[in-house]
């Protein structure tokens, strides 16, 4: 019955206009900047984050309370140096970016006179809050970002909004301290509030709302929104099919509740059993290692066990699951929909406040193909989704296993000793446990990866950035050390066969090469460079595998072989 299912959507995308149009008058009707006290913190429970956003997390100091912190945050292009580089690749994104914002504003009803006004409202609001904002090497730094004040002393360091009206209308009660995570940025969103004209900042919170919502509403909205985020930005030649994105928005809005299926039709009983083994290796391994460093002195050794031995592990899901008895869907409109489950979110986070932190919650849904290390609580989390091909096979043997899921375990398990987990310790604290010479071998050590990675060409002229990556740089040379050294103990008393012609020490590392191995468009690696602090695929082998003396001796790679490394170069922390 064709027409009337184009009935039917043709119904369901006015009823999306008719809620985005609501929302969009909503902010027109703002008549001076003192309403924003009442304003933002609304935008910021439907999804929002013009300027900064808010949250509550552990205080990084007394790692078992919650805490109130601020974000920077507010510019669409989400790195900094979008709106400030020149030369010609960010630049032509630049224009790109101009000529989207004014097709959005168009196709949701603004003439283009009025669009190209907007443009430049835009631009002069995200230019000031880019130039203000920390780069991605700085927001790496616990300690520069951490600034815990009375709501009295923020209320002094940005006067324009009030912070008692702002805290009341996210739900906050009684809300004492507040961390203001990057200072300066917070200021400047402060000043700009303060001395940008109205009209230019309602076309920002505007176009914050346009661009939020783009994904979920009408078809010409979607393609205008996927032609610059998708294409121009990350190369993508077209967008997923329909069904992909409506199972990933599902996933994204009832993460816990598809995990619940998800485990009982995908996770059995022995892949935990299998991954408890594992990582109890990894732990005894990693343990090892840090007995034998030449360049750590013993009461940091000390200190350092008792933070391996402290690791809280998650494997595969959560025991207790998300109640979303609460959350409402509805059938009038997709992005009504989206808004609600941002509240709902909103909501579930604001609620942490004035309570401790909740160490058995999980940060990742089960389903989700990926691990993680959180260092306020000092855990390592390895959802069932990463417990499948290339990363974990049932049938494959230890060589395959310590080669892939293996080193990812012990990549969670060094970030937890990385440049930054490091200055954690075993409670989560921000709290330095290391002698002033072993912190300064550490750094000087770290150091030779930064320099490696600096030299990295990953496109013409633009080279890797080895102090935004070092934490995972360091992590995945970890995890390679410390995953070798498990799988030798695990296969000491039985070794394992050559297969295929390649030997079990060759297939370990084959196996992690394989977990990297995959496409990507030239966009994307430029895009990436900016934003991910994980090394490209090719680079957490090629610039990884060099520094590992295994390797050498698996392959027999020699002076006469290009990705060779002598010894002196070599990194060498964990
Ligand atoms: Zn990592």
């Amino acid at each position: 019955m064709p027409v009337l299912l184009n009935k039917k959507l043709a119904i369901y995308s006015i009823l999306q206009w008719i809620v985005l149009k609501a929302d969009l008058e909503k902010i027109a009707a703002v008549k001076q900047t003192s309403e924003f006290s009442k304003l933002l913190p609304e935008l910021l429970l439907s999804g929002l984050t013009p300027y900064f956003s808010v949250y509550v997390d552990a205080d990084a100091m007394s790692s078992n309370d919650n805490l109130v912190q601020t974000h920077q945050g507010g510019i669409s292009l989400g790195e900094r140096e979008y709106y400030l580089d020149n030369d010609a690749h960010t630049k032509e994104i630049r224009d790109k970016y101009k000529i989207h914002v004014a097709k959005m504003f168009e196709l949701v009803g603004f003439t283009a006179a009025d669009a190209q006004k907007n443009v430049e409202a835009v631009m002069t609001i995200e230019t000031r809050l880019a130039k203000a904002a920390y780069d991605n090497v700085k927001l790496r730094d616990p300690h520069a970002n951490y600034n815990k004040m009375s709501v009295a002393d923020l209320q002094k360091l940005v006067p324009v909004i009030d912070w008692n009206v702002y805290f009341a209308t996210l739900g906050l009660k009684n809300t004492k301290d507040v961390s203001v995570s990057q200072k300066e940025s917070l200021i400047e969103a402060g000043k700009i509030i303060e001395t940008e004209p109205l009209a230019t900042q309602i076309a920002y919170l505007q176009w914050k709302l346009i661009d939020e919502s783009a994904g979920y509403l009408s078809d010409a909205i979607y393609a205008q929104n996927f032609d610059f985020y998708g294409k121009t930005l990350s190369g993508k030649k077209e967008h997923s099919p329909r069904w992909k994105r409506a199972v990933s928005s599902v996933d994204g809005s009832l993460g816990e509740a598809v995990g619940q299926m998800y485990v009982k039709k995908y996770f059995p009983a022995e892949a935990k059993e299998r991954m408890l083994k594992l990582v109890h290796n990894l732990q005894v391994s990693l343990g090892e290692r840090i007995k034998a460093l030449p360049w750590m002195g013993d009461s940091t050794k000390v200190k350092a066990i008792e933070k391996l031995n402290s690791f809280y592990v998650k494997i595969g899901y959560p025991d207790k699951w998300r109640d979303y008895s609460a959350l409402q869907v509805k059938n009038d409109s997709y992005w009504a929909n989206v808004e609600r489950v941002n509240r709902f979110e909103s909501d579930y986070m604001i609620n942490k406040a004035n309570k401790p932190v909740d160490k058995d919650e999980w940060h990742m849904t089960p389903q989700t193909v990926n691990a993680y290390y959180n260092p306020t609580t000092n855990e390592i989390c390895f959802p069932a989704g990463i417990l499948q091909y290339p990363f974990f096979d049932m049938n494959a043997d230890d060589a395959f296993n310590y080669g892939a899921i293996g080193v990812v375990i012990g990549h969670e398990m060094t970030h937890g000793f990385d440049d930054q987990g490091r200055q954690y310790d075993k409670e989560g604290n921000l709290k330095d446990w290391w002698t002033a010479e072993d912190a300064k071998n550490f750094e000087i050590r770290a150091n030779v990866m930064v320099n490696f990675f600096n030299n990295i060409e990953v496109a013409p002229g633009v080279h890797a950035n080895g102090k935004f990556t070092l934490g995972e740089n360091i992590a995945d040379h970890g995890g390679l050390q410390i995953s070798f050294q498990a799988f030798k103990n695990a296969t000491a008393n039985a070794p394992l066969q050559t297969v295929d012609g390649f030997t079990p020490e060759q297939r370990f590392f084959l196996s992690y090469a394989g977990v990297w191995a995959g496409n990507i468009r030239p966009e994307a690696i430029l895009s990436r460079t900016k934003s991910d602090p994980h090394s490209l695929g090719k680079w957490r082998v090629d610039g990884a595998l060099p520094q590992i003396g295994a390797w050498y001796q698996a392959f027999n790679v020699t002076e006469k072989d290009p990705m060779y490394l002598p010894v002196e170069k070599r990194v060498s922390i964990w």
